[in-house]
């Protein structure tokens, strides 16, 4: 049976770490990181996850800058929005919610999501979604400043679990902005040799079958079966789709893209859906507020 990657255990760890360095900065430098958490719009699934990231910084001591744009705000009041947190001194992380976290699907369609994050001075780009940074992510030799949330989740879920990636073969299903294209990049700058697999991949079972590590990031409930891993991988499930199920109050649950029971009888190494990666995608968000306090903090 494959050991369990509990994601949601190993995010506490990181909250703890990161409470006690806020501390310390408080103490040292009489200062606090900042996050602006800005939402567009009342979509309900958007701000739940918009309340985890500010009660997520309640609890690390991190101070969150509480913006809710009305879902009829202007492109250009938006990015004067981010302008004035770009110059505030107070803030060292912009995180602005122009989608949702279940199914990306643009909350307000008449904002550009690149017109807006483009706008993000990379020192403060704690998403991590600004082309210079994922630019600099792709490049050899070369550092971002930040790197995506839940991407850098993946890696730290790995090595926290004492998972080397160098010289293994790993498969990323998906390619997008935000979740498979870095944590592509992520994994090969961490010396592993990367293929990608996406929505136009012929049999894709015979490529991941070859993966030691399995990063799904498809957004495909349950796609992929445990016939398709190599025995003893590990698997690594971005994937949150909500499924009908009509034995629960609410009327659905939620699933990775992997088929949990059937990979815990082949894997290696396994992450839930809820409970995997969801939690590392706010711990790195807090971290990376953090990361850009110090460089502003300690000069
Ligand atoms: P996305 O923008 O929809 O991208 C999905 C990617 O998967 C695309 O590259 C697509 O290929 C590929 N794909 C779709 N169907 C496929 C198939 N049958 N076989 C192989 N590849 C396929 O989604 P995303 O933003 O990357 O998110 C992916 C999943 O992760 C979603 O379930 C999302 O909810 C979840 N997610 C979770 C967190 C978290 O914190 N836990 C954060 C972000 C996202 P093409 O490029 O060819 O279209």
């Amino acid at each position: 049976m494959a050991k369990i990657i509990d994601g949601k255990a190993i995010a506490k760890e990181i909250h703890g770490e990161i409470a006690n360095e806020v501390r310390s900065l408080s103490e040292k430098y009489g200062k606090v990181p900042g996050l602006a958490v800005v939402i567009v719009g009342m979509r309900k699934d958007s701000q739940s996850y918009v309340r985890m990231k500010r009660k997520a910084c309640a609890e690390v001591g991190i101070k969150s800058l509480d913006l809710d744009l009305p879902e009829d705000v202007s492109e250009a009041e938006v990015i004067a929005t981010v302008h004035e947190l770009n110059a505030n001194p107070d803030v060292h992380g912009s995180s602005p919610s122009l989608y949702s976290p279940l199914d990306l699907a643009s909350l307000a369609k008449h904002i550009n999501e690149e017109n807006v994050l483009s706008e993000i001075s990379i020192e403060k780009d704690v998403d991590g979604f600004h082309p210079l940074n994922i630019g600099k992510l792709a490049m050899k030799g070369r550092e971002p400043l930040f790197m995506p949330c839940t991407p850098k989740g993946c890696l730290e879920l790995l090595s926290r679990s004492g998972i080397s990636t160098k010289g293994k073969r790993a498969v990323v299903v998906g390619r997008s902005n935000i979740v498979g294209l870095p944590v592509a990049l992520l994994l090969q700058k961490a010396d592993a040799t990367v293929t990608i697999v996406h929505s136009r991949t012929p049999d894709p079972e015979k490529i991941i079958c070859e993966a030691d590590i399995v990063i799904a990031a498809a957004g495909q409930a349950m796609m992929i079966k445990g016939d398709w891993l190599k025995p003893g991988a590990v698997v690594i499930d971005v994937g949150t789709n909500s499924v009908d199920d009509p034995s629960r109050k609410t009327g659905y649950r939620l699933v990775g893209d992997v088929d949990f029971e059937e990979a815990s009888k082949v894997a290696g190494w396994l992450t839930p859906v809820p409970g995997g990666v969801g939690p590392m995608t706010v711990a790195m968000l807090l971290k990376n507020t953090l990361d850009g306090a110090k460089r502003k903090i300690i000069q």
